[in-house]
């Protein structure tokens, strides 16, 4: 299973990659994921990439390409993949076409999540995450057992310094302006499936199984 969960922030692609990976034994390649762990151990990666993620802005595509593919070449993703989160320029989705290809092998499907703009805001202003493996919760719609723990591993949960709601703005107007011509670019190749993300997890789950099996690939 090679796939791309594509949409805008909030729109719970991590959540449903998660579900996928478990399902399917595949990792889920989170880009967000991979740059906030460099980040914190200050890595070489952390430090090219902060001021960006900061700001909400794209960190540079020869830098995420190369995150990429350092991370396609690990054993985990010989049976496949779901990224979450990349590609999120049309260079990177050219970059991400030329490595698949160098590796003899190719996507079989980018599900496109649709969730309306007022419900995206809500989504990420009530975003907490675990600070050890990135379990996300939400206060609202899927709220952990204790407070502020991780149900799985009892960690503490944090807000993303990013879900702040002038970075989130921000993060919109870059999503409208430099990852939304992914949709086209993907339609032309006819591997675009669209799911309507706006129901709940469980309901999303499906309508996300039953456009893979649309697609073919289950
Ligand atoms: P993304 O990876 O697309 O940015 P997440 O999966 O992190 O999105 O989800 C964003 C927030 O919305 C999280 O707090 C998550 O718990 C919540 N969420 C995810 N899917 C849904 C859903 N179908 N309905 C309501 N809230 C959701
Ligand atoms: P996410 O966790 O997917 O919401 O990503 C959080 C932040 O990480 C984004 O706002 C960007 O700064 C950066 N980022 C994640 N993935 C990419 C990518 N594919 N290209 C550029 N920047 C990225």
């Amino acid at each position: 299973m090679n796939v791309v969960l594509l949409g805008p922030p909030g729109a719970g692609k991590g959540t449903q990659a998660r579900r996928l990976a478990e399902r399917f034994g595949i990792p889920q390649i989170a880009t967000g994921d991979i740059l906030r762990e460099a980040m914190a151990s200050g890595s070489e990666l952390g430090r090219r990439a902060k001021s960006y993620y900061d700001r909400g802005d794209l960190v540079p595509d020869e830098i995420m390409l190369e995150v990429v593919a350092e991370r396609l070449r690990q054993p985990d993703a010989a049976r496949g993949f779901v990224l979450d989160g990349f590609p999120r320029t049309v260079p990177q989705a050219e970059g991400l076409d030329r490595l698949l290809d160098g590796m003899g092998r190719s996507l079989q499907a980018v599900l496109l999540f649709e969730v309306p703009r007022d419900a995206l805001v809500r989504r990420l202003s009530g975003r907490w995450v675990c600070r050890a493996s990135g379990h996300v919760f939400h206060e609202l719609y899927s709220p952990p057992q204790v407070p502020g723990r991780c149900d799985h591993d009892g960690s503490e949960l944090v807000q993303r310094e990013d879900d702040r709601p002038e970075t989130v703005e921000r993060r919109l107007e870059v999503y409208a302006r430099q990852t939304a011509p992914l949709v086209e670019y993907y339609r032309a190749r006819g591997l675009l499936h669209t799911v309507d993300a706006s129901a709940d997890p469980e309901e999303v789950g499906r309508r996300v199984e039953a456009a893979l099996r649309q697609a073919g690939v289950l």
